[in-house]
Formats: structure tokens, sequence, C-alpha cells
């Protein structure tokens, strides 16, 4: 590719530096990218401004740019197979898991064209005679997107064209380990009809092209997805020009069963909910919280179906678990791996990495005898384990799922309606999942608690993000100030 998206077309960087990436499954260079630098986020930004300030796109009806959205939603869905094979190689995550994605992406897109024709304020009929109070809402200008590499399309699909459904325009920057499928879609969106400068996608490294992104002057709202030590950097170089800032970050997700649960039913999503996306996924329910009485016998059917999960060449359609993204990460598993052994949890299988020729894969990993203090059962590891915790009563489950700096998400399982909605109640996490785990559906907000950060995505509140408020007032016939 060799080149950034800005303007309309693919531009050389000003420095004509460039760097690569490398599939996590394969060890092979996947792509040459433009290695972007401050004086390339400038040009972006300008093109943005200029896009904004005087272009079509924020002036469109919500008709128009929801017809645009749509075409793009369907240029995915045609470009379905090429995009899940390059997300693949350069994420290392299964073809069939990208491929679902992808359609998912697209989805987001038909959901926020949804969005585009719904962008309503309020009208206030109520404050005296001849007077009139609008509340409009409007696009709140140029976009700075931050992504990280563990889903580079699905979550720059659910900023973008939620920002563009209400009119903004956009200053991209996707994860320098994934950059490809975030260029092509530019490229998409504008064969779709998005005007030029409208979409701009600068390639490059958190410093210095997201660092410029997150303090640029020109630039109007933040929205940033990865960690949750950057997302507070981001936060405070937004501040110090107080942008407006979105932040999804990371989290220790538990996941919570009773011993009353329906067992065979969250056997398969509590396996899937850790080893998904090779664990490297915020939503992951890495933390197991087993009611004492079925414990053991629970623990002994996850270590089963564990033990048999396909692990391998992500571009093989049976593989459920593919590579590690790179070498800092598996370096990072193995020493929550090895915290755990010498804090004295149970290693009950896994915990290695698997010798191949090429690339980074880890056995899935389940440790039990976690307790709550320990790093294993408080720190995001974001690899394929899993720290099992046992509790005896309800409050002692809530007080567990609660002992983290994280609130992303949690998931429950139970066959009391009580226990379900008085956890779902008390658990401080955004999303809570009663008998299912890490379903999603484009209407239903996604987003954190605490550490886990700040506005939420997805649903019908997520073009807030994007829009400002203007109150109109008005005033109707004659017109008697009495001030003097
Ligand atoms: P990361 O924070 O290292 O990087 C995310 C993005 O920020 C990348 O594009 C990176 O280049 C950029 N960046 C790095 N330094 C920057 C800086 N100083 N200023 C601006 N941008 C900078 O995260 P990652 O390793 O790519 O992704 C993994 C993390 O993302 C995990 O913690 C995971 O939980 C989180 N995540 C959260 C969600 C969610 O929706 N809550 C979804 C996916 C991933």
């Amino acid at each position: 590719m060799e080149k950034h998206w800005i303007g309309g077309k693919y531009v050389r960087g000003a420095k004509g530096d460039l760097f690569t990436t490398v599939s996590p499954a394969h060890d092979t260079t996947i792509g040459n990218y433009a290695l972007g630098s401050e004086q390339d986020v400038h040009t972006a930004v300008q093109s943005a401004r200029t896009a904004f300030d005087s272009g079509p796109w924020p002036h469109m009806s919500g008709q128009e740019r929801a017809q645009v959205l749509c075409a793009t939603a369907d240029l995915i869905h045609i470009h379905c197979e090429e995009l899940a094979r390059l997300e693949t190689l350069e994420s290392g995550k299964p073809i069939t898991q990208a491929k679902a994605e992808m359609e998912t992406a697209a989805d987001l897109w038909r959901y926020a064209a949804t969005l585009a024709r719904h962008t309503v304020g309020e009208a206030y009929n109520s404050l005296g005679e001849n007077k009139l109070g609008l509340v409009l809402r409007e696009p709140a200008g140029v976009a700075g997107l931050i992504t990280p590499w563990n889903f580079p399309l699905l979550i720059i699909s659910q900023k973008l064209p939620f920002a563009l459904a209400v009119g903004c325009t956009a200053v991209i920057k996707p994860s320098e380990l994934t950059p490809g499928t975030t260029l092509k879609l530019a490229a998409l969106a504008h064969e779709a009809g998005v005007p030029p400068g409208v979409i701009n996608v600068v390639t490059g490294f958190g410093n210095p092209v997201g660092a410029c992104i997150a303090e640029h002057e020109d630039i109007d709202v933040i929205s940033f997805t990865g960690s949750t030590a950057v997302g507070r950097r981001v936060a405070a170089a937004a501040g110090r020009n107080l942008k407006r800032c979105s932040l999804e970050l990371g989290g220790k997700n538990p996941h919570i069963i009773f011993a009353d649960a329906d067992l065979d039913a969250a056997l398969d999503p509590v396996v899937f909910g850790v080893y998904f996306n090779m664990g490297e996924c915020c939503n992951s329910g890495s933390r197991l919280l087993l009611q004492e009485s079925i414990a053991e016998e629970f623990t002994a059917r996850v270590l089963e179906l564990a033990r048999t999960v396909p692990v391998g060449d992500p571009l093989a359609e049976d593989t459920k678990v593919g590579a590690i993204i790179n070498e800092p990460q598996l370096a990072k598993i193995n020493e929550y791996v090895q915290s755990g052994k010498d804090l004295g949890a149970r290693l009950r299988t896994g915990g290695r990495q698997i010798p191949t020729l090429n690339g980074r894969f880890f056995e899935p990993t389940v440790f039990d005898g976690v307790t709550p203090q320990m790093p294993i059962a408080k720190e995001e590891i974001f690899g394929p384990v899993l720290s099992i915790l046992t509790f005896r009563t309800l409050d002692e489950a809530i007080q567990i799922a609660n002992d983290t700096i994280y609130g992303l998400s949690a998931g429950l399982w139970t066959s009391n309606v009580d226990t379900a909605f008085e956890v779902s109640r008390r658990v401080r996490a955004g999303t809570i999942w009663i008998n299912c785990f890490m379903e999603g559906h484009a209407e239903l907000p996604f987003g954190g608690y605490r550490d886990s950060g700040l506005g939420r995505e997805l649903g019908r509140f997520s073009t807030d993000e994007f829009t400002e408020l203007k109150t109109v007032q008005l005033h109707i016939g004659e017109q008697r100030s009495s001030w003097l």
C-alpha cells in the first residue's frame, strides 16, 4: 500500500519512510505502509477540516448520507473474502471468525445509516406565549479516531459510520500492526460516494501519529479504543485543548456461574468467552467465578473442553484459536502464567507456547485455585488464559466481580430471576449477559465503567459523541421588552 489515504486518494508520506506488517502466524511480511509523521497528520487534518468547513458532507440530507453508508456496507460485503484474508494475515485471527467480523462490520454501517435519518433534537412549546425553544443537534466537526489491532475493521466500524452519519469528517489512525483493512475501507467508502477529504487515514505508530491526533487543535472530538494506559495519555492530551474524548479500554470480565444454572448450556460459552480471538479481546471472560458446590465438577468439564480447542494456522477453516499478535504480547502472557504458578494458583492445562516452525501459538490455559488478589485474577492478560475462582454466596460473587479497576462486561448463569437481576444491578459493568456471553447487537450501547472507558458506542446514543447541541430561542409575534 505504501501510502496514506488523504483527500480522497492514496498519498505518499511527507518523509517517504515505510514500515512493514508481519503475519503473526507465518512470520512473513504482509504489507509495506507509509510511516506517518506529524506533517502527515497536519495534512490529513487540513483535508478533514476543509471537507467539514466547506464541503458538502455536513450539509447533505440524512437520506443522502444514509445511502452512501449503505453502499459502503454493500462493498464491505462484496469484498468480505479479501478483507477477511488480509485481517487474518495481519492479526493472526481465524479466517472463519474474520469473515463473520467483516459481515458484522457491514451491518454496523447499515445500522448507522438508520441513525443518519434520525439525528433529532427537541422542541419546547411550553416556554410561554409567543416563545418557542429548539434544541438542534449539529455535527461536532472533525473526529480523530484511533483504533487497536485486535478487531481492526470491526472497531473502526463502531466509530466511523456513526461519525459520518451525523455529518462529521474524520482522521483515522489504525494500529501499526494491522492497518491494511482500514486503508481499504477508506477506498471502498470513497467508491460508495463519500466525498474527498471526509475520510483520511494516516498509518504509523502511536508516537507521533496517535499523539499528534490526540492533541491536535483542529480536531473537535476524539474516539479511542485501546489499552487503559494509552487511553489515559490520549484523554490528557485531548483535555489540554478541551476536546471531547470517548474511550473504549481494557477489561477483566467476570463470568459467574451459580449452582442453579443450566451447566450444560454454560459450558461452551465459558470456553468460547475466554479463548475467542486468542483471548486478545477486551470482552474476554477471563475470570470464571464458580459457586463452590459445582466448582469441582464444572472445572473438570471446562478442562475437558479447553483441551479440544483447535489451535493452529488461522487460514485453516476449522481453527478456533490462531496466533498471538507479537513477541511482546507473548512475553506478557508468559509472565502472567509464571506469576500464577509462583503465587500458588494451580495450572490445570496449557501454560506453554506451542512449538511450531513459524509464528506464535499458545496453549489454551486454565488456572484454578486462583485468589482475588492475584494479578491473574485482577489484570488484563490479553491471552488464552482462564483464571477460576470460587465463591459461596451471591454477595461474595459480586464482591469479587467488582474487585478490579475495570468494568467493561460481565456474564452470569442462573435459573433464578431474582439472582439474575440482583447481580445485574450490583455488578459495575457496561454490559451484563444473563445466560449468554459476548453477544452483541448494533442497537445496544457498548462501553465501560471505571477504567474500562468513557462514553458508549453503538445504539442510538452513539451519535451523541459526534454532535453538539445548539439551543435556538424564538419569539413569535409582537416583541415588547421592558428592561428599561
Ligand atoms: P494500545 O493502547 O497499545 O494502542 C491502541 C492504539 O493507540 C494504536 O493505534 C496505537 O498505535 C495508538 N497509540 C499508542 N500510543 C499512543 C499515544 N501516545 N497517543 C495516541 N495513540 C497512541 O492498544 P492495543 O495493544 O492496540 O490494543 C489492545 C488494548 O485495547 C487492550 O487493552 C484491549 O482491552 C483494548 N481494547 C478495548 C476495546 C473496547 O471496546 N473496550 C476493544 C478492543 C481492544
